[in-house]
């Protein structure tokens, strides 16, 4: 028999075993010891949380035999039959396979049979949004009137593809993706009980490779350990996972901070049509701009970059002020937490460099309320500031430091960089039209906050 992974292994058996989730399986835990739960619960959030582990446990809390307060117990021959996926009362559905009216309709009809051995016949449905229209009708049928021995947990990390008419049947539960310490803490653990010895750069970097899902952690570091013969060290991880690509990361930067937005917009759209990992690559950027941050402060051991990249970063990084290495960091931050649920996954990105070309270099941003003339035609050459792109411009904190107007041209000159062809705002600004249209199409509460 072929050994059981890592992830199999330890999966939570236990509401208390399940990480970073504490508002969900406290309320969870509760509703099963109380006799107290919802006919119909919708699990929410990024892959990997926890969500069907969490389905599986609240139904053995529901089954099992031992004392309220008990439960799950982990002992009964419920509790076991759940863990050994061989419960007949509990049904897993994937969603993604079985998405039509038909399956659908097998359902509704085994649904009127009674439990075969437990209090509560339990349906998880993983990937529930991938269900169609009809299906979700035939579906909403049975919601309006489940048999009280029936509990219903769909799960999905796109909940705005889930119908209102479903959701709100449902009570719903938002997982969280993982934060790092938490997932370093369990893949920590996870070594101690298999005797894996690691350096802690090694958990680092496979915790943040995870990107908040822990199920991945647990993979790479299952195949890891297997390569390495039990022993995981950075440069093992490395080697195995390959890193992001440092290389295109640092040439997108250097056409941002040369004020060649189109360049690094157009080198942006090559590597999401090559099929690069965009969260990885986000992340990448992320850690190379943190990297000229925390090397201006003069905070070089802080920093997980080659020293030769350093060194180019450095002259890269020459005449750009701290505050704007922050603001670049920061928005670069928030297009890595935004990358898992993007309607595109280069969008988040995209979006940062757009904003930062208007930092780095005094441009104004295009704006779905539309760019003022003469900010147009001023905006190529980064010439001298017009009242109008004074206004839209943000602000260099600090008194007679020089603004952004001024240091983007001499540093252009200084690095010896062609002068970037003229970026064409209209198009852009219709192209972002369109993108906005498409965003509100699959989520109306995502376009504003995309304006915003
Ligand atoms: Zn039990």
């Amino acid at each position: 028999m072929a050994q059981e992974t890592l992830y199999l292994k330890w999966r939570p058996k236990d509401f208390d075993e399940v990480v970073g989730q504490g508002h969900v399986t406290r309320t969870l835990r509760n509703a099963a010891r109380s006799g107290r739960q919802a006919h119909a619960y919708l699990f929410a959030g990024p892959r990997g949380t926890g969500k069907t582990s969490c389905a599986r446990i609240l139904a053995k809390a529901l089954n099992c035999l031992a004392e309220p307060e008990q439960r799950p117990c982990n002992a009964c021959h419920i509790c076991q039959e759940v863990n050994q996926g061989r419960f007949l009362d509990l049904i897993e559905i994937d969603g993604a396979s079985n998405r039509g009216i038909d399956e659908i309709r097998e359902l509704r009809e085994k649904v009127n049979y009674r439990p075969n051995e437990g209090r509560y016949k339990v349906y998880i449905i993983d990937e529930v949004h991938m269900l169609t229209r009809e299906a979700f009708n035939a579906l909403l049928k049975t919601l309006e009137e489940p048999p009280e021995y029936v509990v219903f947990i769909f799960a999905t990390p796109e909940v705005w593809r889930v119908p209102a008419t479903i959701r709100s049947r449902c009570q719903r539960f938002d997982f969280r993706p993982l934060r790092l310490p938490q997932i370093e803490a369990r893949l920590n653990q996870i070594c101690e009980g298999e005797g894996i010895a690691r350096d802690d750069k090694a958990i680092a970097i496979l915790a943040r490779q995870a990107g908040g899902a822990l199920r991945d952690a647990i993979s790479m570091l299952d195949q890891v350990s297997s390569v390495g013969d039990g022993m995981v060290t950075a440069d093992l991880v490395r080697a195995i996972l390959g890193t992001a690509p440092d290389e295109a990361c640092e040439r997108l930067l250097s056409s941002l901070l040369a004020g060649d937005l189109a360049g690094a917009l157009e080198q942006l759209g090559q590597f999401a049509a090559e099929g690069l990992d965009m969260r990885q690559f986000t992340q990448g950027t992320l850690d190379l701009a943190r990297a000229m941050l925390l090397m201006r402060l003069g905070a070089q051991a802080e920093v997980d970059v080659p020293q030769e990249t350093l060194a180019r970063l450095g002259d890269l990084a020459q005449g750009v002020q701290v505050e704007q290495l922050l603001r670049l960091t920061r928005s670069l931050s928030q297009a890595v937490d935004q990358v898992r649920n993007a309607y595109l996954p280069q969008l988040p990105l995209e979006l940062a460099l757009v904003e930062a070309n208007a930092y780095l270099h005094g441009r104004p941003e295009p704006t779905l309320a539309g760019v003022q003339p003469a900010a147009t035609t001023a905006a190529p050459a980064a010439a001298a500031p017009s009242p109008q792109l004074a206004r839209q411009r943000e602000p260099v904190p600090g008194p007679g430091r020089p603004g952004p107007v001024t240091v983007a041209p001499q540093r252009v000159a200084a690095m010896g960089v062609a002068e970037p062809p003229p970026l064409d705002l209209q198009r852009l600004q219709k192209l972002w039209l369109k993108v906005g249209a498409k965003v509100r199409l699959k989520d109306r509460t995502l376009e504003p906050l995309l304006r915003s």
